[in-house]
């Protein structure tokens, strides 16, 4: 007898011929996510099984932050020859509960000599006379004790639920543009979920931006990284380009020109990498660069798709987003971005695109652009 994790996933994208290839995707991240608990995973009929772990809650933990996880019992595995002490062990599983129960059974091992109602019914009855502070509620208990005879027996009585989504890895990969800021990092898990895999990239203004705000950053990305797997975070010295555009450029532009340029370097860094789309944490009307007319400005300058899932969110849905992934209280950290060094007094909210064309003229933009990427500091996380 002995304590294993159990691992359901969600069955949607199990369907038709990509099946083994999702789950080879799925089983590695969970190796993967467990190696530094000791854990050892193996794929069963229907299931994913975790043992060997040294911390169950650390292990329980990292499993459910898994993208394609659905939800983790903790589980004894026993032999399944005596009926008896499986039933004895579902009744010191139970101990320490009370309320109502009900227990259910699965059984794929079709020559076990009890049925699945044979199976309920004998370990209710059992659970029932050893323990009377519980009662039977069929329709709607507290608690549920499973009981699952495959190629051994597997008790289980909570369910923990995971994060859902489709497994890393089986959807392409994305390069997020990685701010200090709230928003980014979100936006970066939820297309994350979708099983695209993420490489970041993070524009800095050193000395206007400290060492500190870089440090927040690369912290963030190891919080994402909990979910994602190792990723490469592309730190791209900002200072020059914005130094020009302040110089250079009307005031009004300088947040969308600098925004471009943003873009710009990011599709360079993603074509790189094997990225295929660009992701911001941008969102209808939050600042002046996220109007309408100004999203279409940006949009421009690059031809790879940008996601924006954050585009229709209040800012209190974000937070509580945040919150819940838990990158809340790192973004929360009070430490400069480089979009707030040289903010213009009166950014303009109703750009058009010809006019910051022209301004943009006055830049030696390929040079700048090499410049910033020969500088660029390549950082793995995870
Ligand atoms: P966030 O909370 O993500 O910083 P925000 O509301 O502060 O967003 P902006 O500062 O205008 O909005 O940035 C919009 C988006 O541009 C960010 O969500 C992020 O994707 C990207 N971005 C902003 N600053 C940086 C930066 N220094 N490095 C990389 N990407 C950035
Ligand atoms: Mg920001």
């Amino acid at each position: 007898m002995r304590k294993i994790l159990l691992v359901r996933f969600g069955e949607v994208f199990l369907k038709g011929q990509n099946r083994p290839f999702f789950m080879k995707k799925l089983t590695d991240h969970i190796q993967e996510a467990v190696r530094s608990v000791g854990g050892h995973v193996w794929l069963g009929e229907g299931r994913i099984y975790v043992s060997d772990f040294t911390d169950i809650d650390e292990c329980i933990r990292r499993v459910t932050r898994v993208f394609g996880v659905h939800s983790v019992s903790p589980a004894v595995e026993m032999e399944k020859d005596d009926f008896n002490a499986i039933c004895a062990e579902a009744v010191e599983m139970m101990r320490p509960l009370s309320g109502t129960f009900k227990v259910l059974a699965r059984r794929s091992d079709k020559k076990y000599p009890l049925n699945s109602p044979e199976i309920m019914r004998q370990a209710g009855g059992c659970i029932l006379s050893h323990l009377p502070q519980l009662k039977v509620d069929v329709n709607n208990p507290d608690h549920v004790m499973m009981i699952e005879i495959r190629e051994k027996a597997y008790l289980s009585v909570e369910r923990i639920p995971a994060v859902e989504g489709m497994p890393m890895g089986t959807n392409g990969k994305a390069c997020l543009l990685l701010s200090g800021g709230i928003d980014s990092p979100v936006a970066g898990f939820m297309i994350a979920k979708r099983g695209v895999e993420l490489c970041c990239v993070h524009y800095h203004s050193f000395p206007y931006t400290s060492e500190r705000a870089r440090e927040k950053v690369l912290e963030l990305a190891r919080q994402l990284s909990e979910y994602c797997g190792k990723m490469r975070v592309y730190v791209v010295p900002f200072t020059e380009i914005q130094m020009q555009i302040h110089q250079k450029c009307p005031d009004n532009y300088t947040t969308l020109i600098m925004r471009r340029y943003m873009m710009r370097i990011a599709e360079i860094l993603a074509n790189q990498d094997g990225a295929q789309a660009l992701i911001t944490g941008e969102s209808v009307g939050q600042v002046a660069s996220q109007t309408m007319e100004a999203l279409g400005c940006t949009d421009e300058v690059v031809s790879m798709p940008i996601f924006r899932p954050m585009i229709g969110m209040d800012k209190s849905e974000i937070i509580e987003r945040a919150k819940k992934i838990g990158t809340f209280e790192t973004s929360s950290l009070p430490y400069e971005d480089c979009c707030t060094v040289f903010t213009p007094k009166h950014p303009t909210t109703h750009p058009k695109k010809e006019l910051i064309r022209k301004a943009e003229e006055v830049l030696d933009s390929d040079k700048l652009i090499a410049a910033a990427i020969e500088q660029t500091e390549i950082v793995e996380v995870g």
